[in-house]
């Protein structure tokens, strides 16, 4: 299909990517789906994900304690490489502790024109937290205006906000078009839309999306029998071999709650009334990762919920090694998924997959059981 191949071709070298867009605009780099990256845009600039892809991480080490994740240690190595050199700067939310490490090293050991911490509230269940993300978000947009000499207008606010909705609009459709017909569009093939959606030019990636989930909408949808039905859930993936290899073992992940899928496009930001009150409504109400608190069930009940809804038989956990939040948050989403009896698996990564047949293997283990 036209329309995927062109998403791969950003997902097969991101920093070429960056290379092209530069030339055009400046552009911010950003890892975590906490960023506002709405007020980004609206300052004329390309937020541009970092994935950290590189496999040689090295240079990182001197840096970096060896117990931090491969996320971060990829970042940092590319920065320190020079791969990056044609950002502008970057933005660090603060949610784990290794993204504010990463970020201090980072304002250390590089010079870009443009830096800046994005302090957000941890707890985001009270009315001072609501009142502070504001603040923080006003912060930011005069931050972007002072490093950039550009203007970040209402106006502009709401242009960004309609374009992000429309990418996550498109982007739920496709998962869901994806979850009822698995057949339609690899997994691997999903995880390189959904990579690539942070990677292109907002504007090419709202028309691309539309124009994707249009076409698998139109298509016959295929329902092979005898396929397990499991759910990602981790911090990211940005390997989409995981897919290619969990599919052979008989298994379509059918959703997620990664930040490479549905945390990325749950929630829609409201298009009336104050923009950055509106950016930060909707982090209210997203589906938080772990190193955010909004009750102390809200995760666990979101898990069930998608079980549900998406008629999940199993779940396996995608664990980057050394990622603290999602080690600590485990032990409490598997007691929900054990008190309803859908089985789980833990599968902890690193920069480079374990070999394809070992993983196969405990993905076949796994979906026997399922
Ligand atoms: S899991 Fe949380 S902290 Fe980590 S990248 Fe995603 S949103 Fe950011
Ligand atoms: S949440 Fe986990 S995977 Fe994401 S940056 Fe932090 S430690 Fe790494």
């Amino acid at each position: 299909m036209e329309a995927i191949r062109a998403f791969h071709h950003v997902i097969d070298d991101p920093l070429k990517y960056l290379e092209g867009v530069s030339l055009r605009k400046k552009a911010v780099g950003y890892c975590c789906s906490y960023t506002p990256e709405e007020v980004i845009h609206a300052a004329g600039l390309h937020p541009f994900r970092l994935f950290g892809l590189s496999p040689d991480t090295g240079v990182a080490d001197g840096h970096l304690q060896s117990y931090c994740c491969s996320l971060v240690r990829g970042v940092l190595s590319d920065v320190l490489t020079g791969r990056l050199d044609t950002l502008s700067g970057a933005v660090f939310p603060h949610t784990c502790d290794t993204i504010q490490r990463l970020s201090d090293i980072w304002r250390m050991n590089t010079k870009f024109p443009f830096f800046a911490d994005v302090v957000l509230p941890v707890k985001l269940d009270t009315p001072s937290a609501r009142e502070y993300f504001e603040e923080v978000l006003a912060k930011f947009r005069a931050d972007l205006e002072k490093g950039f000499g550009v203007s970040v207008t209402d106006a502009s606010l709401k242009g960004s906000i309609k374009l992000y909705n429309l990418i996550r609009t498109s982007l739920r459709k496709i998962f869901e078009l994806r979850s009822a017909s698995p057949g339609l569009i690899s997994g691997a093939e999903l995880n390189k839309v959904a990579m690539g959606a942070m990677i292109l030019e907002r504007e090419t990636a709202a028309s691309m999306l539309a124009d994707l989930a249009d076409e698998l909408g139109r298509l016959p949808a295929p329902s092979p029998a005898g396929r397990k039905r499991v759910m990602l859930v981790g911090s990211l993936c940005s390997q989409p071999d995981i897919h290619a290899i969990l599919e052979k073992a008989g298994a379509d992940a059918v959703w997620d709650d990664l930040c490479t899928g549905s945390r990325y496009f749950d929630g829609l930001v409201r298009e009336d009334g104050d923009p950055l009150t509106a950016i930060a409504e909707r982090y209210y109400s997203r589906i938080i990762c772990p190193a955010k608190h909004s009750s102390l069930t809200a995760r666990g009940e979101n898990l069930l919920k998608s079980v549900d809804t998406h008629r999940v038989e199993g779940v396996v956990f995608l664990m980057l090694k050394f990622c603290d939040p999602h080690a600590f948050d485990y032990p409490y989403l598997k007691g929900f998924l054990d008190g309803r009896g859908v089985p789980s698996t833990l599968l902890e990564i690193e920069g480079q997959l374990p070999p394809e047949g070992q993983l196969l293997t405990r993905f076949e283990t796994f979906v026997q059981m399922l």
